[in-house]
């Protein structure tokens, strides 16, 4: 019932939207709708799940209905003030653990849910995270996704470095980088649910990199790394604007799916 109306709306992912919401209305898990399939819904739970497919056929994304997405193995709560943390950012995180030793102190510019500083810190030893975010709303679920994995960091309300003190090993961003003029062919999900300001890179979509690059060496120690998150066609350009700041071993890495998704360089000082 749930699936069709579902499929009607054009959801891609109806199937698996519809389990999910099920699961959600009776507390289940999938193992468990496989032992007891034939166990009836009350009227009570067969209104709230009508409900909620009712919220996704508007194309509401399933995480803010369930109000939570997992990142590197971690549950992180979502809500329209943030990003919803997205897989392709999983490859930055992935990037950035090969080269974190223990001890770090980590700069994450743009952190929204607070998911890439977090996953960081809880698979690291005695690192030190600061993330700042210029929305107030944002850092307010960076501080609690903070508190429910038992971790702690600073949080600073902070247009990019404005409010950032100290130098760091690693600086980390995954910034707003869509081009301004394509922001209404997103699909409605993002385009209508997720931040305008998490999205919105400027004209080129490379406002963020050019700030971020001519700071950054202000807050890096020599021979600490800056990461960033790429649109996939912007490897050479990003790259190119590193290089002339001096940055060297500059490399791009792909995401699951091939694409250019980070870049990083270090800064030699
Ligand atoms: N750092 C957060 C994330 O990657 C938010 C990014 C953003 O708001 N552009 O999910």
């Amino acid at each position: 019932m749930g699936e069709k109306g579902l499929k009607q709306a054009g959801i891609e992912e109806y199937a698996l939207d519809a389990r999910l919401l099920l699961e959600e209305t009776c507390s289940t898990s999938r193992s468990d709708l496989f032992a007891h399939g034939d166990r009836q819904v009350g009227q009570e739970q067969c209104e709230r799940y009508l409900r909620l497919i009712d919220k996704r056929k508007r194309h509401i994304p399933l995480q803010h209905i369930l109000g939570c997405q997992e990142f590197m193995g971690l549950k992180f709560k979502v809500t329209p003030d943030v990003l919803i943390p997205r897989q392709d950012t999983e490859t930055l995180v992935e990037e950035v653990m090969r080269i974190l030793r223990d001890g770090m102190r980590i700069l994450d510019l743009c952190t929204g849910s607070g998911c890439i500083l977090l996953s960081l810190l809880k698979y690291s030893n005695s690192c030190q995270g600061v993330g700042s975010d210029l929305s107030k709303k944002a850092l307010l679920v960076a501080r609690e996704n903070a508190r429910s994995l038992s971790l702690s960091a600073e949080f600073v309300q902070s247009d990019l470095f404005e409010n950032i003190e100290g130098k760091f090993e690693i600086i980390v961003s995954n910034p707003p980088y869509i081009p301004s003029g394509e922001i209404p062919l997103l699909m409605e999900e993002v385009r209508d649910h997720d931040p305008l300001m998490a999205l919105d890179g400027g004209g080129d979509g490379l406002y963020f990199y050019r700030e971020i690059i001519k700071r950054a060496d202000r807050y890096l120690y020599p021979g600490g790394r800056l990461f960033f998150e790429i649109g996939c066609k912007q490897g050479a350009q990003v790259s190119s604007l590193m290089e002339k700041a001096g940055y060297g071993e500059i490399t791009v890495y792909q995401d699951l799916s091939g694409l250019d998704r980070v870049v990083t360089g270090i800064y030699i000082g």
